[in-house]
């Protein structure tokens, strides 16, 4: 077999952000192969957003889950490879920043172009595993999707060559178009008061939490102070909470507050649903930040640094650093989160059509074979010398 792309995705979000992208792709009848790592595989960490977001299930599915990152990138590269070799496809697609992405060693080790959805994102802050993963791939990476100019300048900045990066916009503005603000009515059935009450909850009258990020679920410290901010809320707090940070808040002998809601991952259509409905939001996710300030709900963003800082810039979230114990104040905090209700802010993330962008893109490429990058023309500087004869 050869040609085509394969699509390598592995967790939750990307199968809500890449949804489209892989609607598309079906409809101009560009050829795929969808490889699913494995990452995730619960029904309310996967197979509920393929229903939901009506995306057909993964052609191969790798299957390969582990305790620790190391193993499951071992794996993953180790399973992937004999995948990729007999696909051969015109090019390999990741997106994003975590374990499944690794599955890019496998590519390069074939020398199959690499492309990566989601590129020059940086936080800048090297304790993030993601951050590291993030430069690996985009410098393996033969074309790059940027979503927004000022991550193009990022990565040309650390030499990447602007050739190879493409401009898209955020492809979560297309999904939350169409998948929410198309379907409202839909949505406001939904949210009936039974939808509330079975979950112990009165509709805007409670916030909605997430927290999986190491910085915040590995040290005791940090974890307490996201329950503190919790705790302090002026209505209930709903947690959907990853199932490691369930683990750490009972390995750290953590008490949770009384009117926090710990709950497991909940699909789709139910946490957009409490999102939209909710007077706030406390996140470490990337994704979800992004989300509530498209949707108009005001956040606050639980890390102490972040790829997306364009939630600052337009005023839609407020920063709570759980690491910091100087700077912690939960009273303060709050007092911004409640000053942000009420207000509007424009969406910083793009179009509605990144999705489109990309397909277009990755078609062009496919029919004309402009796959691979690092051509000594494809460097942002004169390479020549390396490629110089002795001169005798
Ligand atoms: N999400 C969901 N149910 C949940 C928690 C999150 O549907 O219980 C969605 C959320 O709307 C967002 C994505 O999952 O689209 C975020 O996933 P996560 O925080 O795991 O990933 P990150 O964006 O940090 O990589």
């Amino acid at each position: 077999m050869s040609g085509g792309l394969a699509v390598v995705l592995g967790i939750r979000p990307d199968v809500i952000r890449a949804s489209l992208i892989l609607e598309f792709l079906r409809e101009r009848g560009v050829p795929y192969t969808f490889i699913w790592s494995g990452q995730h595989y619960s029904d309310n960490l996967k197979d509920v957003f393929f229903r939901q977001l009506r995306v057909p299930a993964p052609d191969i599915e790798l299957g390969i889950s582990a305790e620790h990152d190391a193993e499951l990138v071992g794996r993953l590269v180790i399973a992937l490879a004999p995948v990729l070799e007999w696909l051969r496809p015109e090019a390999a697609v990741f997106l994003g920043d975590t374990n499944t992405v690794m599955g890019c060693l496998a590519a390069a080790q074939l020398n199959i172009p690499v492309v990566h959805i989601e590129g020059c994102m940086r936080s800048y802050d090297w304790r993030m595993p993601e951050e590291k993963y993030r430069t690996i791939v985009d410098h393996l990476a033969d074309v790059i999707y940027a979503y927004l100019e000022e991550y193009k300048r990022q990565g040309e900045r650390e030499g990447l060559s602007p050739e190879r990066i493409v401009v898209t916009g955020n492809p979560i503005v297309d999904v939350l178009s169409r998948y929410y603000f198309g379907r409202r009515e839909h949505f406001e059935a939904v949210a009936s008061p039974g939808f509330f009450q079975a979950r112990g909850l009165r509709r805007h009258h409670y916030y909605l939490m997430t927290c999986h990020r190491r910085e915040n679920v590995q040290d005791r410290a940090a974890l307490a102070r996201v329950l503190a901010l919790a705790g302090a809320a002026d209505a209930p707090v709903y947690f959907a909470a990853s199932y490691r940070t369930q683990r750490m808040i009972k390995t750290f002998g953590l008490t949770l507050p009384e009117t926090v809601i710990l709950a497991d991952p909940i699909g789709y259509e139910e946490f957009l649903t409490l999102m939209t409905n909710s007077r706030g939001v406390f996140t470490d996710s990337g994704t979800v930040v992004e989300e509530a300030c498209i949707l108009q709900v005001p956040s606050v963003q639980m890390r102490r640094s972040t790829e997306r800082p364009q939630v600052y810039d337009v005023g839609a979230c407020v920063k709570f650093d759980p690491g910091d114990a100087a700077g912690f104040s939960v009273e303060a905090v709050l007092d911004r989160l409640t000053r942000l209700r009420g207000k509007t802010w424009p969406n910083p993330f793009g179009d509605g059509r990144a999705s489109e962008r990309i397909v277009d893109d990755l078609a062009a490429r496919l029919s004309s074979g402009r796959f691979a990058g690092h051509r000594p023309q494809d460097y942002p500087m004169d390479v020549s010398r390396a490629y110089r004869g002795d001169g005798l």
